[in-house]
């Protein structure tokens, strides 16, 4: 039997070949490959879809966490609160500005930021004296939004700024607010592998704040004043292609549906695996953008498990197998094996599924069988 793809974006290709060969064309022969009109176009529709004020397109999900703590001075000295079971780039960012990433665990039913942990640690570094807390990095793991409201008001008590990194949880939201909007500012990615994606790479900063989205749109070209060759800052390069931005449109229109879509195929998962494994978990109230299925399994049992999905054409991924305390990148910031049990815990149990908007009914059942029969010789 073919493998399976983990994320099919070839069908997604096929059901928009349309419009997105066109928007392609019709960009690539109007020749404005930077900041072309689709840019202002795409940031417009972007601030409206996530309910806030302001959206900056910029280069890729990273460069959106970087142009905030930029705006915010952020830098040597100051702590920066946020999950070690993440992606890379969510710590690697303030550590690159010179700040301290300081890690905090996560809640096992969620895998997002533990706010009572949060406001231990918190309450750590300033009683400790050295370093100055000063922002919150909350992750939208696999497309479940963190909990804003307790976080917020941690945030509150300590006076410290929060920087969602929605790069997952795009399209999810909480309550009435849609991830991207549940800090002072959000930051998204457009990765290919993420809910809303171009065909390469492609970021945006989401804020309601006028004042910050000006200094971040001048970060975001060199530091540019009013004027293009007046500087006002130290910047960076960090523009979104037109050519992504018009790609972006078409997803964009589709983008609703395939967030039902994914919802189908997030239930369909629940009903056949729950009891069987441990399935994710979605708070009242919250919506998961499902950038990805993840579930449980005995960590002895997760290498022989993925190697009988792989020998039946399933491929699985495990998002994230080391967290970032323990990364060779962080060791000068000390963490230590048993510093964060359930962040450790999960990176040991944790294994993805196939998951997107396009998966069909045949072939998910063909994934749950073969998923089943591995937990069973597991
Ligand atoms: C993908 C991702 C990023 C970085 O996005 P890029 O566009 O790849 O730079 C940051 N944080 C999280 C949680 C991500 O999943």
């Amino acid at each position: 039997m073919d493998p399976l793809p983990f994320i099919d974006l070839k069908k997604q290709f096929e059901l928009l070949a349309p419009a997105l060969t066109r928007a392609l064309t019709q960009t690539a022969a109007a020749a404005q490959y930077i900041n072309g009109p689709q840019v202002a176009e795409l940031e417009k529709a972007l601030a409206e879809y996530v309910g806030v004020a302001e959206c900056v397109a910029c280069a890729n999900g990273t460069d959106a966490l970087t142009l905030p703590l930029l705006a915010w001075n952020v830098g040597p000295g100051d702590a920066v609160f946020c999950p070690a079971f993440t992606f890379i780039a969510t710590a690697e960012v303030v550590a690159l500005r010179g700040a301290t990433p300081v890690f905090v665990d996560i809640e096992p039913v969620t895998f997002n930021l533990d706010p009572r942990h949060l406001e231990a640690k918190i309450v750590e570094v300033e009683k400790a004296g050295v370093l100055k807390p000063r922002a919150i990095i909350p992750v939208d793991l696999f497309g479940l939004p963190y909990d804003y409201e307790a976080v917020a008001a941690v945030a509150d008590r300590h006076g410290l700024l929060i920087l969602e990194d929605a790069a997952q949880g795009f399209g999810g939201g909480y309550g009435g607010k849609k991830a991207g909007s549940l800090g002072h500012v959000g930051a998204t990615s457009f990765f290919p592998a993420k809910p809303l994606a171009c065909y390469g790479d492609g970021g945006a900063v989401f804020t309601d704040d006028a004042d910050l989205a000006a200094v971040v749109r001048s970060i975001r070209g060199h530091g540019a004043g009013a004027d293009r060759y007046e500087h006002l800052r130290l910047g960076m390069n960090s523009r979104l292609d037109t050519l992504q931005a018009a790609v972006l449109l078409v997803k964009l229109d589709a983008f609703p549906q395939e967030l039902d879509d994914r919802q189908l195929v997030a239930g369909r998962y629940e009903e056949a695996l729950a009891g069987l494994a441990a399935v994710p978990a979605v708070p009242g109230g919250r919506l998961s953008s499902w950038a990805q299925y993840t579930v449980r399994v005995p960590a002895e049992a997760r290498p022989e498990i993925i190697d009988r999905l792989k020998a039946q054409g399933v491929p699985t991924m495990v998002y994230y197998p080391k967290c970032l305390h323990l990364q060779p990148a962080f060791e000068r910031f000390g963490g230590r094996p048993g510093d964060l049990p359930a962040s450790e815990r999960a990176s040991r149990e944790v294994l993805s599924l196939p998951m997107h908007p396009w998966l069909s009914p045949d072939d998910q059942s063909r994934i749950i069988e073969a998923f089943i029969d591995a937990l069973q010789l597991g």
